[in-house]
């Protein structure tokens, strides 16, 4: 976790898929000041190219139309946001061992009709691969690559496997795949070394009290 607000690029993909990654554009989830990542279009793009979504070529272009159509760009930002919500809601119940509201996921199902209308797959030099090609006049198709990896996630094995960090401050989520299923932390180097530093705080006073 990361409590920087801006520069959605330089966020770390520690949710090991793509739509863990996406809940993860927000930082310190369990304070009320949250750190949102999307303050823009733009660092909407931004996190896209980083998780490499998009090509150059198509951010460019969504960079381009986006200010062209300021409106349009922000109707499509509203649009990640509560699509990242939804599933974040989704996600969340199931790391905690609970079904997720029915309403979530009559929310998601309709992102879900609307990327599938909107996608095909295509033959490249590297193979079949998904596509979003129906509907790229609007700006709003940056999200189907979330969608799609939202739904495999949630039809596969891998589901239980989800879990959100231990620091409830955090609150991302990550698939844990370690041998013992012993993750705990979204990030070892972030939340895991916060939480070993407060242990060691605490063991510290305690000691101090214990010998006063
Ligand atoms: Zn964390």
């Amino acid at each position: 976790m990361s409590g920087k607000k801006s520069d959605a690029s330089s966020l770390k993909l520690v949710g090991g898929r793509l739509c863990l990654d996406f809940m993860n554009t927000v930082g310190y989830r369990g304070c009320i000041d949250l750190g949102e990542y999307f303050n823009n279009y733009q660092d909407l793009v931004a996190w896209s190219r980083h998780a490499g979504t998009i090509s150059h070529r198509e951010a460019k272009t969504l960079s381009l139309k986006a200010a062209k159509y300021p409106a349009k760009a922000q109707y499509a930002l509203s649009r990640a946001i509560e699509l990242r919500e939804i599933i974040y809601s989704i996600f969340s119940a199931v790391a905690e061992d609970k079904p997720p509201a029915k309403k979530d996921l009559g929310v998601f199902n309709n992102y879900l009709s609307r990327t599938m209308t909107l996608s095909r797959i295509i033959q490249t030099k590297n193979g079949l691969f998904w596509d979003s090609n129906g509907d790229k006049a609007n700006l709003d198709w940056i999200i189907n690559p979330i969608v799609r990896s939202a739904a495999d996630l949630m039809v596969s094995e891998e589901l239980q496997k989800i879990k959100k960090c231990a620091d409830p401050i955090c609150g991302w989520l990550f698939l844990d795949i370690s041998r013992n299923q012993s993750r705990r932390w979204c990030d070892m180097k972030d939340c895991g070394n916060r939480a070993k530093a407060s242990r060691f705080y605490q063991k510290k006073q305690l000691s101090r009290l214990v010998n006063s």
